[in-house]
C-alpha cells in the first residue's frame, strides 16, 4: 500500500516534467474550490447549492488545467499578477503561510517511511531527521542553535 502510494506520487512528478507545476495561484484555487465545496454540504436549497458546485468543480478544473499547462510564460504570468493583487490587499504573507505549510504536509508525506520533520525554535528553519524513536540533541545546521527533540512514533 506504501509503496503504492509511493510510487503513484513519483509518478506524478514524472508526469510534471515540462509542466507549469504548482504555483501559489494553484494552490489557492484548490484550497477555495475546497472551501466553497465545504459550505455547499451546509446548503439544503438546491439551487445555490448547485452553483456552488459549478463554481467549486471550475476553480479545482482550473487549477488542474494549470499545473498541467506546457504554456509557462502565459501561467507564470497570471501567478505574477495574482501575487501583485494579494500584495495589494495585503495578504500575501497569509498565503505564504499557507502555502508553506501545504509544502511542508507534501514533505511529510514523502518521506513518512524514512524521516520526521521539526522546526528550529531559533530561525524557524523545518528540519528533517531520521525516524529514530527517543530523544535526540543536535546543532541547526542553519543558524547553530542547539535543538532538543522527541520522536514517539
Ligand atoms: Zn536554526
Amino acid at each position: 500500500m506504501q509503496q503504492r502510494f509511493r510510487d503513484a506520487f513519483f509518478g506524478i512528478s514524472r508526469l510534471l516534467a515540462g509542466r507549469n507545476g504548482t504555483d501559489k495561484l494553484s494552490i489557492f484555487l484548490f484550497i477555495l474550490s475546497l472551501i466553497i465545496n465545504m459550505v455547499n454540504s451546509f446548503i439544503r436549497a438546491w439551487q445555490p447549492s448547485l452553483l456552488l458546485s459549478a463554481l467549486s468543480f471550475t476553480l479545482f478544473a482550473f487549477a488542474v488545467f494549470r499545473t498541467f499547462s506546457k504554456n509557462i510564460q502565459k501561467r507564470r504570468l497570471e501567478n505574477f499578477k495574482f501575487e501583485n493583487l494579494l500584495k495589494l490587499l495585503y495578504l500575501d504573507k497569509l498565503l505564504s503561510k499557507i502555502v508553506y505549510s501545504a509544502k511542508n504536509f507534501s514533505l511529510r508525506i514523502r518521506y513518512f517511511k524514512t524521516h520526521r520533520f521539526r522546526t528550529c525554535p531559533n530561525c524557524k528553519k523545518l528540519l528533517r531527521l531520521t525516524k529514530k524513536r527517543g530523544k535526540r540533541e543536535f546543532s541547526c545546521p542553519t543558524c547553530g542553535h542547539k535543538v532538543k527533540v522527541r520522536i514517539w512514533l
